[in-house]
Formats: C-alpha cells, structure tokens, sequence
C-alpha cells in the first residue's frame, strides 16, 4: 500500500480523497493554488504545499509544478480527482515517467477515450449500440450534408476533444447545417486546441443513464449498476439518481454487460463511467466514456455499500477487485440495489434568477443538513471565502431512503434545512425541480428543466 498521495485537486473532491486515504491510513498531500491557502483540504491533509497563483493553468493545470511537489513531498501515487488533470493522457505519462503511480487508467487509454470519435468507434467494434452518426471527424459541409441526411435530423455536432458540454451545437434542418458546422468547430478550436467535430442523431427529450464500473490489474471487470443524470441545465448535470425509475433488473444486467464489454475492450484497469443516452423506445447508445471519478459517485456508494475512492486508491496499489472492495465480493449486489434509492443535488453558487451567473463570495451564515439518510460533501465552512478563479460547485448534498419518494420528501427537508448566507445558491432551483410533478413521476428526460420555471 502507498504511504503517501499527493491529491491533483481542490474543493469538494480533494476532501473526499483525503477522507479516503485516512481511513487506509495513507498520509496525503494537499497541493493548493494562492487563492485556496485557506481551504478545508489544506487544513485537513497532513502536508499542503502551494504550487502557484490562482488561474488553473499556473496551478492546478501546471504538470512541472504538481510533479515537483510530489517530489519534493516523497508522495508515491498522485490522484486526480475529476477536472483539470484527470483525463490528461500527458500528465499521466509524466507521472508515469517520475515513478509515480497516477491513480486512474494508463495514458494510451485516458488518450483513447478521450477523443470521442475514436472511443465511439471502439465501442462499435466491441459490440456496444453506438448513436448513429459518423464514423470520423467530418472533414466538410458536403460530407456533414450526405451523414445528416442518412441519420435524418436533428443532429448534433461535438467536438472530438469534448467535455463540459462545450463544442455541441444542436441542427434541426440543413440550412443549419452549415452554421452549426462552423461554430462547433470554433468552439472545439477555442476551448480544446482542437477543432476536430463529428456528428450524431440528436436523441429530443432523452434520458442520460451511466453505468459505473471497477477494473483491476488482474483484468476483472464489474458493473455497480446505472446513475440516472437526465436533469441537466444546458447539458451539464445538477441532480443525479441511482437506481434509475425506469431500469430494471434485465435492463441493468444488459447496460452492465455493455459497459464492461467496453471496459475489457480497451483492457480497462480503476474506476470509469461508461454513458448512454436513451430513445423512446428505451433502446440505449454509448455516447461516451470517462475515466475518472465522477461527481456523482457518492449514489452508487450508497445503493451499493462501496467506497469508489478507496477502491481507486487499492486497485492502484495492485489490490483485486475483492481486496478493493473491502473483501466482498460485489457481483451479487444487485438483488440489494432496488431496495435503497439516492438522490444528489449539486450545489452551486449561482444565483439561479441572474442566468446561473457565478456569485463567489464570503459565506457568512451556514448550517449544512443532517439527520437520517443525510451526506454533505462540501469543503465550505462558516467565514470561508469562494474563489473566483473554478467551478462554482460547492458542495453536493446526497440523501437516500428504501422508496424513491421518501428519497425526494428526505431531499426536500436536507435542502430546506440548509442555512448558506452571503452567496446565492441553486439550493431554491433545487427545490422547484423536486417539487415539480413531472420529476416525482420519474418523468424525466434532459430538457426537462428547460419547463421548470414555477
Ligand atoms: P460532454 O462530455 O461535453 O459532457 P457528452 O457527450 O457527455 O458531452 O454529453 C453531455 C450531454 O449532452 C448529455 O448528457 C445529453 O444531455 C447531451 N447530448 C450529448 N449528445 C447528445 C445526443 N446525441 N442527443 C441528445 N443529447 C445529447
């Protein structure tokens, strides 16, 4: 086991990995940026060394310095987090290169995945549902024009280095086809260095539904079931759910099969998240893969009674999936699953009537929830003062419960109990959407919120 990490990371997700490590009692390593000296991570890591000012491409993007500290601090194993590093093929190259265990997949198959045309055709070959679409990056109008009409509209443009939803741009009808081209490409240009787009049916009114898996060295793989993310706000998740309302037994086996036939495919080792989208018909299509820990892990956590943190951490270490997961072994798990429900609320700092505009600030009140089936996992605490300079998530509050209602009735009382003053919070957006039928349906797809406005 390691004696020590080094956390790539800041906020929420730099807590849950310390959380982690001290209960392996590993030692770890905090690595902050100027405008984060005071963060909770900081203060709860054995050691926190400063690696440069506040914008994300002098600190927590910038390799040399995230080595050095490594270095410098004899930490064994760097884990990334989600973000900034995490699906950086080079970064964990360069770990790689320093002897240093970087605690995710290995590069050739961070890189893979990571270029969404190549990933799709990977699952392709493996026998998992694709989305219609094209099988390269489109090269041309004309050649967009001859995909989009055999797929038949709408379509959608994404860019090949895609993340964070930037770079898609939704076509209806080919007179716009052509603009949606360009801007696409522009945007992937801008925001990836790399202007490479490919096309796929849009799927209206979809539901976006992810299998977790865990691979170790030996080449096992196992599924901890599917997270349902269909509520979103321009493309990007804001409440999560496992299990989903409408898989069920012989679905999640048939997902299960799929996510781990890709994740042998490319000879997968740690945790990933395999995503699909679905059609009215609830047939499902990969849409992409993601190697790292996701935001929302902490559902699967619960439904399946794992520590997807601790089992990274091991599986790195050279543990087996068993070992990994406490000894147990958790291909049996699923007759458990349907018999606890969970629900995630991101909370951000936003003010939700001003566009979802970012409002960083000094919190000056704060009572986070607790009680029964209540997590919080936050970094924030009373006086602390949100930076400008990253993502305005500051915290996800996580609730579960045996039925998916009493899940939503236990959402409602954390989220209403919840005092945070000096900056606006999604936490009344949340509120709507728990409150709107069509949600405590479980009718839910990701254009739903574009109708929550109660
Ligand atoms: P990113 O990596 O940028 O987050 P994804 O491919 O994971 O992009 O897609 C993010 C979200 O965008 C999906 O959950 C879904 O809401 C929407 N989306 C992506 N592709 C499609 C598609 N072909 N049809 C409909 N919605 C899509």
């Amino acid at each position: 086991m390691f004696k020590k990490i080094l956390i790539a990371n800041r906020g929420e997700i730099a807590l849950r990995i310390i959380r982690a490590c001290k209960e392996l009692g590993v030692k770890t390593v905090a690595v902050y940026s100027e405008s984060d000296s005071d963060s909770l991570p900081v203060r709860i890591a054995d050691e926190a060394i400063c690696i440069g000012p506040a914008p994300a491409q002098d600190s927590y993007l910038n390799i040399p310095r995230v080595l050095s500290a490594a270095e410098i601090t004899g930490s064994e194993a760097i884990h990334p987090g989600y973000g900034f590093l995490a699906e950086s093929s080079e970064f964990a190259e360069a770990c790689e290169s320093c002897k240093l265990v970087f605690i995710g997949p290995n590069p050739e198959v961070i890189r893979l995945m990571g270029d969404k045309v190549e990933a799709r055709a990977k699952m392709k070959q493996a026998g998992v549902p694709v989305l219609p679409g094209s099988d390269e990056e489109v090269g041309s109008i004309k050649e967009a024009k001859s995909i989009a009409a055999g797929i038949g509209y709408p379509v959608i443009f994404k860019a090949a280095a895609g993340g964070g939803g930037k770079g898609m741009r939704i076509v209806k009808n080919e007179k716009d086809l052509e603009t949606g081209y360009r801007m696409s490409q522009a945007e992937a240009k801008a925001t990836f260095g790399d202007p490479r787009v490919y096309l796929e049916k849009y799927l209206e009114k979809t539901r976006h539904i992810e299998v977790q898996i865990l691979s170790d060295k030996e080449g096992k793989t196992i599924h901890l079931g599917e997270r349902e993310c269909s509520i979103q706000r321009r493309h990007q998740k804001l409440i999560e759910e496992c299990p989903s309302p409408i898989v069920d037994e012989d679905l999640r086996q048939k997902l299960g099969e799929w996510a781990i036939r890709g994740a042998e495919a490319i000879n997968y080792v740690n945790a990933g998240t395999v995503e699909f989208l679905t059609d009215d018909n609830k047939n499902f299509y990969f849409i992409e893969m993601n190697t790292r820990i996701q935001v929302e892990h902490p559902v699967t956590e619960i439904v399946t009674r794992t520590d997807i943190v601790k089992a990274q951490i091991l599986i790195a270490a050279g543990g087996n999936l068993i070992s990994a997961l406490g000894g147990i072994d958790k291909s049996f798990i699923f007759e458990e699953l349907r018999e606890i429900h969970a629900l995630e609320c991101r909370i951000n700092a936003e003010d939700t009537e001003q566009d979802f505009m970012p409002t960083p600030g000094k919190i000056t009140n704060l009572h986070l929830p607790g009680g029964n089936g209540v997590r919080v996992d936050s970094h924030i605490y009373l006086g602390y003062t949100i930076p400008p300079y990253y993502d305005s998530m500051i915290g996800k509050v996580i609730v579960w419960d045996i039925t998916r209602e009493g899940v939503i009735a236990r959402m409602e009382r954390a989220l209403n109990e919840t005092v945070i003053e000096g900056v606006k919070t999604t936490i009344p957006f949340h509120l709507k959407v728990l409150r709107n039928k069509k949600f405590r349906n479980g009718d839910i797809n990701t254009e739903l919120l574009e109708t929550v406005t109660e």
